[in-house]
């Protein structure tokens, strides 16, 4: 298979970048303009590799059309989805075409500035894109419009898109109420309801009266606006005819967990889900077989029985789950689910901002009752409560957070009823405890060192001191 994001070694150069097969796709953009670009990646099928999976041609068509003086665009590259190291490989690996990517979706836009996000913490990826975006405006191939490198904060939400904006803006990545396209960067009308203009005819007078001054605001993620130059220089049918029906062309994937060693490789989407631990996680240890496997903590877990399912979004979909960032955690039959939904769910409770009482109060209480069933002291009326509270967390939330805290501590409850049985009923549970939540640090030599401090961090975002010698 020839890759066409992830090169084997770094490129370190624009001129490597061109040997690379990149370079192509800014030129073929000029030539066929907006209308026809877009229609061209929506003819490829290429969907955000983000997690989310939407067709890319169809949200620039959304941003491209919509009522508004200034446009921005957003590269997503706060990767923060546990089990997750794609974009960060990609920024190391090849930021060029990131920037590339970038430049595309702002000519097509119409944007007046592209902000590249990540996080703070991410030293090697900043001084990569940061070399990048000036090596690519010296050769005259990031297009006209400025770009500006934005550092934000540790916390998840930061990946979430209208979060994203009010850190660009110098706010916490609270999410805001409408979505970019609606309510973009710097946009100044209210979000919501009407609000008295006084005798201004140009002033914002609410949600949909407000379009001069609501900025669109195409937010992609970085691996999403990578395939772009390739997909325009090689032509629609190209990309089309790789991976499946309904998810076309290659996808970076992670592999952590249980397996041999961990790792993150280019593959064509339709591979099966047991090809992709083998080929990037070596497979299992003698000895040990898979027990679960979730994509992040978005989707519901799939067991050992659903190796064959394609890794696509409908090979996961008729899996029972969904194909996120492509970022797989594996679980052997040591494991004790119990113990990872424990561990998911405070994860999501922590990084919940608590604007919505359902999501932050919700996920508390479902965290608490796993808690009692993990550590012994759980009774039936914690099942109850955890299925209860599953119900409404969701209920009037801003953002997709507790949606995915609804679908994977349900899915680990009816995949796994004999592990929280045992919990329940005092037996012991001799499985596997205290398993890391892998919130990726780094990836090297076929080892993942994950966050060693977000098991500290508490649901105000502040974290508790380690115990000594941590
Ligand atoms: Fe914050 Fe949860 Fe509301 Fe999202 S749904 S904005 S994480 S409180």
């Amino acid at each position: 298979m020839v890759s066409f994001l992830l090169p084997d070694e770094p490129l370190r150069s624009v001129d490597e970048y061109v040997a690379f097969g990149g370079a192509q796709g800014l030129a073929r953009a000029r030539e066929l303009g907006p209308e026809q670009t877009i229609q061209e990646i929506s003819l490829s099928g290429l969907r955000g590799r983000g997690g989310g999976g939407f067709p890319t041609g169809r949200k620039w068509q959304t941003v491209r059309r919509a009522r508004g003086t200034t446009k921005y665009v957003v590269v997503n590259a706060a990767e923060g989805e546990p089990g997750t190291f794609k974009d960060r490989a990609l920024m190391r690996r090849n930021p060029y075409q990131i920037v590339e990517g970038a430049a595309i979706a702002a000519l097509t836009m119409g944007a007046v500035r592209v902000y590249i996000c990540l996080k703070a913490t991410f030293e090697q990826e900043i001084a990569r894109m940061t070399e990048a975006v000036e090596e690519m405006q010296v050769a005259g191939l990031a297009g006209n419009t400025t770009m500006a490198i934005v550092t934000g904060p540790e916390e998840y939400l930061f990946g979430e898109e209208k979060a994203m904006l009010e850190v660009i803006e110098g706010n916490a990545p609270l999410p805001r109420l409408l979505p970019p396209f609606e309510h973009g960067l710097f946009a100044v009308a209210p979000q919501m309801g009407w609000q008295a203009a006084g005798a201004d005819p140009d002033a914002p007078r609410g949600r949909f009266q407000a379009q001069p001054q609501s900025n669109p605001t195409l937010v992609n993620n970085a691996e999403t606006l990578a395939t772009v130059p390739p997909v325009l220089a090689h032509g629609a049918e190209w990309h089309r005819a790789m991976g499946t029906a309904h998810s076309a062309g290659h996808v970076i994937c992670t592999v952590v967990g249980d397996v041999s060693h961990a790792g993150v490789a280019e593959i064509e989407l339709g591979m099966s889900l047991g090809e992709a631990i083998a080929q990037i996680g070596g497979g299992m240890p003698p000895g040990r077989e898979v027990k679960a496997v979730c994509s992040g903590v978005a989707n519901a877990v799939v067991t050992g029985a659903h190796l064959d399912a394609e890794v696509s979004h409908e090979g996961m979909q008729a899996a029972g789950s969904g194909l996120g960032s492509a970022g797989f955690i594996v679980y052997d039959d040591t494991a004790c689910m119990v113990d990872v939904a424990h561990a998911f769910s405070r994860f999501l409770w922590v990084e919940s901002c608590g604007q919505c009482e359902a999501c932050k109060l919700g996920s508390e209480d479902i965290t608490a009752a796993l808690e009692r069933i993990e550590f012994g002291g759980g009774a039936d009326i914690d099942v109850q409560e955890i299925g209860a509270r599953l119900l409404t967390v969701t209920d009037g939330t801003r953002c997709a957070l507790p949606v995915e805290e609804q679908i994977v501590i349900a899915s680990i409850l009816r995949t796994y009823p004999e592990e929280f049985a045992d919990h329940l009923e005092g037996r012991l549970c001799e499985r596997r405890h205290d398993l890391d939540l892998p919130k990726i640090v780094d990836i090297a030599d076929g080892v993942a060192r994950y966050d060693e401090h977000q098991r500290f961090k508490q649901a105000d975002w502040t974290y508790a001191a380690a115990p000594s010698g941590y």
